[in-house]
């Protein structure tokens, strides 16, 4: 059974409903268990477990320096292009914004790369808008082979795909797939995804299954939070990630918390999670997933960020650009808009300084190195590169 079916027998929102109800009881009561169901998590998620923020950090913190040490790994995404053929209303690079876009040659985003390394990083994330036409999978593949020779650990953020057509990219070198589902609220999903074949919500909530089947080895989910209610998104994450846990037993399992930017299109979120639910939602997540990795990225502030690590977070982003060819100038003398898939104005003299519009505005925007500077400086070990893929 997909987790479609599973999802489709879960009302979240019975869940949510627990969650408001719940006592400080029922928070003790779900602290004292070992192994914690998704009613224990959904009670974590309370406000009533608001008042138990100081005893959820210490457990989270312990735990998470029990089972990865004290250590937080760095990456960086590089964006490649930022084409794309749907509208999501909360994105910058939806179809219908009359930005400035770029689909870099593979030999530009080779230089990206290596300025990513010289950097120190050796995990990279490749992220792209989803377009045929400009990112095709043959495309992608190039990018993922010479990639690989600059870094040892490749994951991928692109659009959906085939099992089939999965497997080219994960021979050519790529580990990890990351694909958020946004929202698990259909009613919002449906909202927000106007134009494109990202409306089919079922699709792409099974994309992790079929990464999986492909040959992935890490899998990293997420709601965009910001969109419906915080706690649907997030007991809809932990059900998909004990799913992906049991029947994807061979991946590890990684989740993230990105919170909406401002981008283009000056979309405003629909909903609120406070700083302070954010830091209860990064304790619950470790108390119910000891070994689960949890991603926090540049669209947190430099200050939230060092108060977030030691609850929980064992994967950082540091020094990101989301537009293609941020890293290098790479692309600028291509820059033009898209009108129906056709380029206009490429190069026109107007855009002659003008960079490619990013995906979103990033907050933390501290080089990498300050990054690593502050995590040592927390007592941990900053770590460049995957240590799995290391190992093997
Ligand atoms: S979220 Fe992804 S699919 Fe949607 S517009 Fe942005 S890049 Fe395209």
């Amino acid at each position: 059974m997909s987790f479609v079916a599973e999802f489709n027998s879960l009302a979240p929102e019975t869940f949510v409903r627990r969650s408001l109800a719940a006592t400080p009881t029922d928070v003790r009561n779900s602290l004292s268990k070992d192994k914690l169901s998704l009613a224990d998590f959904a009670c974590l998620l309370s406000p009533a477990a608001a008042e138990f923020l100081g005893q959820l950090s210490l457990r989270s913190q312990k735990l998470t320096q029990q089972r990865f040490g004290k250590v937080v790994r760095l990456f960086a995404p590089l964006y490649v292009s930022n084409e794309c053929v749907n509208n999501c209303s909360y994105c910058g690079f939806s179809r219908d914004n009359p930005i400035l876009r770029v689909t870099l040659s593979v030999e530009e985003v080779l230089r990206e790369a290596r300025a990513l390394r010289e950097q120190g990083f050796r995990n990279i994330l490749l992220v792209a808008g989803e377009h045929p036409k400009f990112v095709s999978n043959n495309y992608l593949r190039e990018c993922v082979a010479a990639l690989h020779e600059e870094s040892p650990s490749v994951s991928l953020e692109v659009g959906p795909m085939e099992t089939d057509e999965y497997r080219p990219l994960v021979a050519a070198g790529a580990d990890g797939l990351v694909v958020y589902q946004e929202t698990y609220d259909r009613k919002v999903y449906t909202d927000v995804h106007t134009a494109g074949p990202k409306k089919n919500f079922d699709w792409r909530l099974e994309t992790p299954e079929r990464a999986y089947a492909a040959g992935f080895r890490r899998l990293g989910i997420s709601a965009l939070y910001g969109l419906a209610n915080w706690r649907y998104e997030a007991i809809s994450v932990a059900a998909h990630a004990e799913y992906l846990l049991r029947h994807c037993w061979k991946a590890q399992v990684s989740i993230s918390l990105p919170r909406l930017r401002p981008c283009a299109g000056e979309f405003q979120p629909l909903t609120q999670i406070s700083d302070r639910e954010l830091a209860q939602l990064i304790c619950a997540f470790r108390l119910m997933f000891p070994d689960v990795g949890l991603v926090l990225s540049t669209r947190e502030s430099a200050k939230l960020r060092n108060g977030l690590i030691p609850l929980g977070i064992t994967l950082m982003s540091a020094g990101s650009h989301t537009e293609p060819g941020g890293y290098t100038g790479a692309g600028r003398e291509k820059l033009h808009q898209t009108v129906r898939g056709k380029i206009v104005g490429e190069g026109a003299s107007e855009w002659a300084n003008e960079s490619a519009t990013g995906q979103f505005e990033v907050s933390d925007d501290r080089s990498p190195q300050e990054v690593a500077n502050l995590i040592q400086k927390l007592g941990y070990e900053p770590v460049w590169k995957d240590w799995d893929t290391a190992l093997a």
